[in-house]
């Protein structure tokens, strides 16, 4: 099979060979590409980074990521896990989210800050979609790096 090796920029096409117990790498340009191959045929993993909503107009979105990586075909149901999570009160960057997810060992932590003193919780009649789109409505409108 051939792989895209994620190591680095470079993006290493790789051809990988598999003969029982024995895996061939080539195309690799270092010793990453080939731990990387042989880690994908025996157990794929996969760090998550997205976001959770929070009930704060200023900050809807609270970035999140995986401590360390998780397996490859638990991202999807990780995904669903952190989408049902509504952020209620202060968090600090490095504050764990959602504890050891999908029985992984693994927490997703926040990478951001959120201090409730200076927030506002949604307004009334207000749903969390709302505020989501209006925050990817003000994401867009900002020109940044220009
Ligand atoms: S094989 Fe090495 S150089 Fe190539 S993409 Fe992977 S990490 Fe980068």
């Amino acid at each position: 099979m051939e792989i895209i090796c994620i190591g680095c920029p470079m993006g290493c096409s790789l051809k990988v060979e598999v003969n029982g117990e024995q895996i061939l790498v080539e195309g690799n340009q270092c010793k990453r590409g080939e731990t990387f191959a042989r880690n994908e045929v025996k157990n794929p993993t996969r760090s998550l980074t997205t976001t959770v909503r929070t009930i704060f107009e200023e900050m809807p979105l609270l970035p999140v990521r995986t401590e360390v990586e998780i397996p490859k075909e638990k991202i999807f149901e990780a995904m669903e896990v952190l989408n049902k999570v509504l952020i209620k009160d202060k968090v600090n960057c490095g504050d764990i989210i959602v504890k050891d997810i999908l029985g992984t060992g693994c927490n997703v932590i926040a990478t951001s800050t959120i201090n409730g003193d200076f927030f506002s919780p949604v307004s009334k009649g207000e749903t969390s979609a709302d505020q989501i789109n209006r925050f990817e409505v003000t994401v867009r409108g900002i020109k940044c790096y220009e």
